[in-house]
């Protein structure tokens, strides 16, 4: 028996190993209860994340299995619970890496959802009753209306797709941290995260700089929108660039060789640091590093329902979508879109499809 009772995704069923992508296995499984407010989409497409690859490697410690990634999806409603209002049967739409929050705590009040004590994830999270969360790497997702989001018709799927975890994860600290006009931005790690990172902050009017390990991607990162290219690996790079930002958000999914001190001292007075990147490994950081620049250090979750959307419209205006390459949804595929995302292949997104044709059981 398959949809609606149990959908079908692959997951991984045991505990991950450091450092090794395990094969993905096709399992039918149980979704949540069925809730009112609760819509089901037929996915079509969906990112890989690197969260998805710090998930199934074990990087983030031990979760319940099993374990199905995918916080990027897009696909079309096929089913609405019956007080959903936001979205009807046929329509085009996309979630992201949050799938509920309580909607009546002071911070889901203020436009802060990710941030709710309650906030249950699209995979490997549990809801009040016990059932558990599972991503898009599944042919149906079950999500409360609130993290279903409208994509635009002029953005394709594949496109749109990795703007759900992505492109809001870069976009929400950027407009918080005021990028646009008269702001020096730099933005760190060039992968999934920062290419629209540095699409974002050009498209808010701030000075884009790229700060990337070596100079292998600098035509790309100028044709996304930088201004200036800094190479990382080289010893006293800081020193071309001290005191130039305001603003720093850092994407880099891995700790190896990370001089934070280094980046610090390339902040204004007063300037932030903001790391999205969540290595397995620490940062390690020296107090007096902030007192030359009285500079912060802060950090930041996804974004809320209301930046989603107008994210969503920035993109339709002015066509932004992901730089990506699709690969299809089965075993093998899945493989090797984790394996490649682990190794920084993808440019700069690999987004699963062929969902028709992607599960057997
Ligand atoms: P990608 O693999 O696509 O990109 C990561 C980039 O980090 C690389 O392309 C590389 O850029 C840079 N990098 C890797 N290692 C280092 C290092 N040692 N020092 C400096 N830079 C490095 O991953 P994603 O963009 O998909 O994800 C990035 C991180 O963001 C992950 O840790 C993920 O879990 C996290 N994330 C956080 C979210 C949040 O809400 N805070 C939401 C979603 C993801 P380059 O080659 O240019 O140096
Ligand atoms: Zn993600």
């Amino acid at each position: 028996m398959v949809y609606p009772d149990t959908f079908r995704g692959y997951a991984h069923t045991k505990e991950g190993t450091k450092n090794v992508v395990p094969v993905l296995k096709e399992i039918e499984f149980k979704p949540k209860v069925f809730a009112e407010h609760d819509v089901d989409i037929k996915v079509v497409a969906c990112g890989v994340c690197g969260s998805d690859v710090h998930s199934v490697c074990g990087e983030w410690g031990s979760t319940d299995y099993p374990l199905i990634p995918g916080h990027e999806i897009v696909g079309h409603v096929v089913r609405v619970g019956s007080k959903v209002t936001t979205v009807k049967v046929g329509d085009r739409v996309g979630v992201g890496a949050q799938s509920f929050s309580c909607l009546e705590c002071p911070d889901c009040l203020a436009d802060n959802e990710p941030y709710c004590l309650n906030s249950v994830g699209t995979y490997g999270g549990k809801y009040e009753n016990g059932d558990k969360s599972y991503g898009g790497y599944s042919d149906y997702a079950r999500v409360h209306e609130h993290f279903v989001f409208t994509i635009p018709d002029n953005l394709s799927f594949e496109g749109a797709a990795p703007l759900l975890c992505a492109g809001i994860t870069t976009y929400s600290p950027l407009v918080r941290h005021g990028a646009g006009p008269g702001k020096t931005v730099g933005i760190v790690g060039i992968g999934g995260l920062g290419h629209f990172g540095l699409m974002w902050a050009k498209a808010l009017g701030a000075e884009v700089y790229a700060l990337s390990r070596s100079e292998s991607k600098k035509a790309d990162a100028i044709k996304l929108g930088a201004d200036h290219y800094v190479a990382t690996g080289v010893d006293g790079w800081h020193k071309t660039v001290e005191r130039k930002f305001d603003f720093i958000l850092c994407c880099a999914n891995s700790a190896d060789n990370f001089d934070l001190n280094s980046y610090l001292k390339t902040l204004k007075v007063g300037g932030h640091f903001i790391n999205v990147g969540l290595p397995e490994d620490n940062y390690t950081v020296h107090p007096t590093s902030f007192l030359k620049n009285a500079s912060f250090l802060g950090s930041s979750l996804l974004g809320s329902r209301k930046e989603i959307q107008d994210m969503l419209k920035l993109a339709s205006e002015q066509k932004l979508e992901a730089w990506h390459s699709t690969i299809p949804v089965n075993e093998e595929g899945v493989y090797k879109a984790l394996d490649g995302c682990k190794r920084g292949t993808p440019k700069y997104r690999y987004v699963l499809t062929n969902y028709e044709q992607g599960f057997t059981l």
